[in-house]
Parts: C-alpha cells; sequence; structure tokens
C-alpha cells in the first residue's frame, strides 16, 4: 500500500474521502497555477545563488506493511526545499513540517527549508531534521494502513469534503 506525504497529520477522514472521491478533491485550477508559478520563481532563485539542485525529484520510504512516498520540490546536495504558494506568510503547519520531515529521511538530508511564496517574495523557514516526528508521522500512516479514519474536527473550516461529512 502507497501514501501520500504531503497527507501527513491531515485529517485522516479526509484521506479516506479523498481516496473515494477524488473529483471533489477542491484544488482549482487557479491554486496550481500559483503553485507551479512560486517553484518558477523559486527555481531562478535557486539558480541566481548558484545552487546545483534536482527539480521535483521522487522520494519513498518502505517501511514493513507500506510505503509512503513524495515529490519535493527542489532537492539540494544538504537540503530539501518545498515551496508553497500563500496569500500571506504564516507559520508552517504541523502538515508542511511533518511532510518536509518526511523529505528528510527518505533524501538523507538533514536540513529542509519551507519557502513561502506570496506572489510578490519568499519567506523561507528552516528545519532540522527530527527522529520523533518521524516516528509520529508513521505512526499516523500505520493508523490509516489499520483502517482508523478519525475525524479531526480542527481541520473543517478548509476541507473540501465538509460538505459530504458534515451535513
Ligand atoms: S469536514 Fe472535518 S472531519 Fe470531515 S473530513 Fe473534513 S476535516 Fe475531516
Amino acid at each position: 500500500m502507497r501514501f501520500i506525504a504531503s497527507w501527513v497529520f491531515k485529517c485522516p477522514y479526509w484521506v479516506y474521502l479523498k481516496n473515494k472521491y477524488p473529483e471533489y478533491d477542491g484544488i482549482s485550477r487557479e491554486s496550481v497555477k500559483r503553485g507551479r508559478e512560486a517553484e518558477i520563481k523559486f527555481r531562478e532563485v535557486l539558480e541566481e545563488r548558484n545552487v546545483k539542485f534536482a527539480y521535483q525529484k521522487w522520494l519513498t520510504l518502505k517501511t514493513r506493511y507500506f510505503t509512503i512516498v513524495g515529490k519535493a520540490d527542489f532537492l539540494t546536495s544538504d537540503a530539501v526545499y518545498e515551496v508553497k504558494s500563500v496569500r500571506r506568510f504564516r507559520e508552517p503547519s504541523r502538515n508542511w513540517v511533518g511532510q518536509v520531515n518526511l523529505y528528510m529521511a527518505m533524501s538523507g538530508r538533514r536540513k529542509g527549508v519551507i519557502v513561502q511564496y506570496d506572489g510578490q517574495g519568499f519567506e523561507e523557514h528552516s528545519l532540522r531534521f527530527s527522529r520523533s516526528l518521524l516516528d509520529e508521522s508513521i505512526s499516523y500512516f500505520q493508523d490509516l494502513y489499520s483502517g482508523k479514519f478519525t475525524r479531526d474536527y480542527t481541520q473543517c473550516s478548509h476541507c473540501s469534503y465538509s460538505f459530504i461529512c458534515l451535513k
């Protein structure tokens, strides 16, 4: 069984609904376009810094029962960069931090950077690899593997499946 790294710490019931009704995922064309633009702009930043990188690098982490996969936006010799398009800069969410921490585990890098782009500029947030957060992440996916799709009501306000789940 395969899980996607970017799901980490998201409402487990959201993961269940996303797999059952992918057509209602709610990612707009506009969001995809803004995300792509953020990546292109940050690519230019890395090139200006003369940093060598791999772009959209597939990574995997195998456990006994399942595999976690993900695509790191940029992978350099010592860091993983994940670019997020935002309307305004904010503290990185647990979901973002868990995702980048997984990429660090998968790639052997000990540094991760969450890069936010608001359409005007960047804000970079550096992270160090956390073993305990990796254990929590694997435990999260272990629960999914076991079919424990609990509801996390703290995430409902921005959930594209609320019209199914909360009716
Ligand atoms: S509406 Fe809330 S509980 Fe239901 S799937 Fe979405 S985040 Fe989870």
